[in-house]
C-alpha cells in the first residue's frame, strides 16, 4: 500500500469553546468534523464566521458530532459558500440541528431589524448594518445535505475511510466519531464528551483503540458534583419553595437541560418526593425540542427504557406538566398564585420569556431561582450567580429578594477526572497523540498536564490553523 499524507488542523474552537471546525485531510480528500458558529462580540464573530481561510467547495464531507449551535451553527455558511457534499450525523442530531439552524436564522433576522430601528433613530451614531449570515431558506437548503446514520453503522464518506459513530452521552443523538483509514490507523474525535449517569442518555462509549484522538477540554480544570445529586438537590429546592408558598423559576437551555429537568421532575412526582404542583415549560423552542426527544427513544438509556418506554409511558408527559407555546398562555402564568415550577429560556437569562418570569418573581423572598447551567460573563444569569442584590430587567431595577440557588450537579460535559477516566480505557501505548480542542487556554493547559500524568504519550493543544502531520 502506498504512503498517504494525512494531516489534522482546526479553524475554530482552538483555545476557545465556540466555532468548532476541525479537519482531517487524507491526500486530497478533506473530512470536516463539526461546523460551529463563533459566538462573542458582534464585530469579531462576524469576521471569524465569514472570513473562512479555506474553500468550502473543497471539503469532501462533514461529520457532525451533535446539534449544539457551537458545533452546527455555521453549516449554512458552508453551503452558501459552495460546500456540495454530504453532512453525516445521527438522525436525532439532524432533527436538533434543524430547529437550531431555523431558530438562528430567525434570531439573525430579528437582530438586523432591531439594529435597523436603532440606526434610524440615531443616524449620527454610524451603526453598521450587516446582512444576516443566513436566512431560513439557507437553513433548509442545508438540511438537504444531511445523510443520517445510526450509531455503530459503518459508512464511507471518502474512499478508503470507514467511519463509525459512538454514543458520546452529551445530548440527544450526540456522537463521537471514529475514522478507520485503510484498516491501518484510527483517528477518533470526542465531539463534546458527556458524563456517566446523565438522565435519559446512555453513558459515553469507548471507541476502538486509537492512534490519534481529538479531545474536548471545556472543563479541563473543573470538577462537578456527581449527577446523582441533581435529583436530590432539585427535590430540596422544590420542597423548600413549596413550604414557603413560593415559585421555582429555572432559566434553562431549551435542548437537553429542559428535558432533563422535565424527566427528573417526572421521576420525583412518581416517587412522591415532591408535592403535586404545576410545572410550566414556557418556551416554544423547548416545546419543539421535547417533541424531538419523544420521537427518538432509540437514544434513551436503560433506566428511561425500563421506567417509561417498556411500559408505554411518555417520559415527558404527566399530569402536572404544562407546555406553553403561545404568548397569551405565557402571560397567563403570571396570574397563577401559589407554588409552581416555571422552566423557561434563554438559558443564561439574557433574552426571552424567562425575563418576564424573573421580573415578576425576583422580589418575592418566598421564591427560588434555580441555576442549572453555565452562565457566561456579562449575562444576567451570571449576575444572579454572583449574588448581585439589585439587577436590571428591561431597563428597570429590581431587588433580588428571592433565593438564588446554584445546582452544581447539572452539566453535560465531563470534568477533568471524568475525561481522564475515559481516556485511561484506551491502549495508551498505541495512542500516539491527543490533540486538545474546545476549551479556554487555562483549562487545556491544565488538562494537558493531567493527561500526561496518566501516561499519555503526547498531548498537543491545537493551534488555530496549525497543521499537524499524522503518521500513516
Ligand atoms: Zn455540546
Amino acid at each position: 500500500m502506498e504512503n498517504k499524507d494525512i494531516t489534522f488542523y482546526s479553524h475554530g474552537a482552538c483555545n476557545e469553546v465556540t466555532g468548532s471546525k476541525h479537519f482531517i485531510k487524507i491526500d486530497k480528500d478533506i473530512i470536516q468534523l463539526d461546523c460551529g458558529m463563533f459566538q462573542g462580540r458582534r464585530k469579531e464573530s462576524y469576521r471569524k464566521n465569514l472570513e473562512l481561510n479555506f474553500s468550502p467547495a473543497e471539503v469532501s464531507a462533514i461529520l457532525l458530532s451533535h446539534g449544539h449551535f457551537d458545533h452546527s451553527g455555521a453549516l449554512p455558511i458552508m453551503v452558501k459558500k459552495g460546500f456540495g457534499g454530504n453532512i453525516y450525523s445521527t438522525s436525532a442530531t439532524r432533527d436538533i440541528a434543524n430547529i437550531i439552524l431555523l431558530d438562528s436564522a430567525y434570531i439573525q433576522q430579528k437582530d438586523l431589524e432591531y439594529l435597523q430601528k436603532k440606526a434610524n433613530k440615531y443616524p449620527d451614531r454610524g451603526l453598521t448594518l450587516r446582512a444576516p449570515f443566513y436566512n431560513s431558506q439557507d437553513a433548509l437548503d442545508t438540511m438537504g445535505h444531511f445523510v443520517t446514520i445510526n450509531y455503530h453503522r459503518d459508512f464511507s464518506p471518502v474512499p478508503g475511510v470507514k467511519v463509525n459513530f459512538f454514543d458520546a452521552g452529551h445530548i440527544l443523538g450526540s456522537a463521537m466519531v471514529c475514522l478507520n483509514i485503510d484498516d491501518k490507523m484510527k483517528v477518533g474525535f470526542s465531539g463534546d464528551l458527556g458524563r456517566k449517569k446523565l438522565p435519559i442518555l446512555r453513558d459515553p462509549e469507548i471507541m476502538p483503540d486509537l492512534d490519534y484522538l481529538v479531545l474536548e477540554g471545556t472543563y479541563g480544570n473543573r470538577l462537578h458534583d456527581t449527577y446523582g445529586m441533581a435529583k436530590e438537590d432539585l427535590a430540596k429546592v422544590v420542597n423548600r419553595a413549596y413550604k414557603r408558598g413560593g415559585k421555582i423559576i429555572i432559566p434553562a437551555f431549551t435542548i437537553e437541560r429542559t428535558q432533563e429537568l422535565i424527566y427528573i421532575l417526572h421521576l420525583l412526582v412518581m416517587d412522591q418526593k415532591i408535592p403535586d404542583i404545576p410545572i410550566y415549560v414556557d418556551s416554544p423552542m423547548a416545546v419543539n425540542a421535547t417533541s424531538i426527544f419523544k420521537i427518538h427513544p432509540e437514544c434513551f438509556d436503560k433506566e428511561t427504557f425500563d421506567n417509561f418506554i417498556s411500559v408505554n409511558l411518555d417520559p415527558f408527559g404527566f399530569n402536572q406538566i404544562r407546555y406553553v407555546s403561545s404568548v397569551r398562555e405565557s402571560k397567563k402564568i403570571n396570574e397563577h398564585t401559589g407554588p409552581a415550577v416555571i422552566i423557561s429560556a434563554s438559558g443564561m437569562a439574557e433574552v426571552g420569556r424567562i425575563l418576564h418570569h424573573l421580573r415578576n418573581n425576583i422580589e418575592n423572598p418566598a421564591n427560588i431561582i434555580a441555576i442549572v447551567g453555565f452562565m457566561a460573563e456579562h449575562t444576567l444569569g451570571r449576575r444572579l450567580v454572583e449574588g448581585f442584590k439589585e439587577i436590571k430587567i428591561f431597563g428597570k431595577k429590581y431587588r433580588v429578594n428571592a433565593e438564588v440557588k446554584t445546582l452544581n450537579a447539572f452539566s453535560a460535559h465531563a470534568d477533568y477526572n471524568e475525561i481522564k477516566e475515559w481516556v485511561k480505557q484506551y491502549d495508551l501505548k498505541k495512542l500516539k497523540k491527543i490533540f486538545l480542542v474546545h476549551g479556554e487556554k487555562e483549562a487545556l493547559l491544565s488538562l494537558r498536564k493531567e493527561l500526561l500524568s496518566i501516561g499519555v504519550n503526547d498531548v498537543k493543544i491545537a493551534g488555530y490553523d496549525n497543521t499537524y502531520e499524522l503518521e500513516y
